[in-house]
């Protein structure tokens, strides 16, 4: 493991170096774990030169433990990306301290931002190249994450060759191959049409099992959040604060007809409700 970090996202040298013991799905809400991610008291402004000022965040107090599947759901503009984007080292906060356990983290955005002329597999080594990993060690790593997500026949194609859910998922396998022990997800799925956001939904819940890393994922889909995560954080409009925080007590591995069951159903109303209260 590396040293923890306290704010100060320097933004390079993303990989560790062995992987450390991750604890994996089942173990990941077990309470004592280490954590992973400590939001204290972190307050956001932006703006304020007389152009007015927006308080983006204000008093996140929540900690992410190592192996967790934390979900953040909200309506727009109450802040999540701007959390998202604390944690990983790309804004910093206004007030109060973000501190990250672990250098070694992949982001996914809502765009799967491809390179269109490079060919997928080059897509995939992309971060791999950027963080200066020798070529045939990326190249490895980018095969087996190519591998993974199930797109091995593709390494040749150009994203223009590749349907919505495709592209999404050589994202996924070029955030994998950098091996992170933490993801940060801002809503990956949002632009796909339904059958293959279930699809990927699925898939995740594959990575997050075989790859043992912590996820925050960002999300405006109770379903989803709450097929995904082992916590749900709600958020309430801006000031973004934390309304409430929402176990999901259901067990890994998941498959879909998961939201068919009545737990399911009753987590899902639980985290509507608590939405609507926060909105
Ligand atoms: P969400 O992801 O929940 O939709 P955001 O984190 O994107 O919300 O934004 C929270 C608030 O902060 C919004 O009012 C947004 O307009 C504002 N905001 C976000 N980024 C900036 C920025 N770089 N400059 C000014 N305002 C911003």
């Amino acid at each position: 493991m590396v040293a923890p970090r306290d704010t100060a996202h320097s933004g390079t040298a993303l990989l560790s170096g062995a992987p450390a013991e991750r604890p994996g799905p089942d173990l990941a809400a077990e309470p004592g774990r280490a954590t992973e991610i400590s939001f204290a008291g972190v307050g956001k402004r932006f703006g304020g030169n007389g152009s007015g000022e927006v308080v983006a965040l204000d008093g996140i107090d929540l900690e992410v433990r190592r192996g967790e599947f934390v979900a953040v759901v909200g309506p727009s503009g109450c802040g999540k990306s701007t959390l998202l984007r604390l944690a990983a080292g790309l804004d910093s906060a206004t007030s109060g301290s973000v501190a990250v356990q672990t250098d070694s983290v992949g982001f996914i955005f809502q765009d799967a931002t491809l390179l269109p002329w490079r060919k997928v597999l080059r897509n995939v080594e992309l971060c791999a190249e950027l963080r200066a990993i020798g070529r045939t060690e990326r190249r490895t790593r980018a095969t087996r994450a190519l591998t993974a997500v199930g797109l091995a026949d593709f390494a040749g194609k150009l994203p223009g060759q590749l349907s919505g859910g495709m592209r999404m998922r050589v994202s996924l396998a070029r955030a994998l191959a950098l091996e992170p022990e933490l993801m940060l997800l801002d809503e990956p799925f949002g632009a796909l049409d339904e059958i293959t956001r279930l699809g990927m939904q699925e898939e995740l819940l594959r990575l997050y099992r075989d790859n043992a890393f912590t996820a925050l994922f960002i999300t405006h889909s109770v379903s989803e959040a709450v097929f995904l995560a082992s916590r749900v954080v709600v958020m309430s409009a801006r000031p973004g604060r934390i309304h409430e925080v929402i176990d999901i007590d259901l067990p890994y591995p998941r498959t879909r007809d998961l939201r068919y069951e009545p737990a399911f159903t009753a987590l899902a109303a639980q985290v509507s409700a608590s939405l609507k209260e926060a909105s």
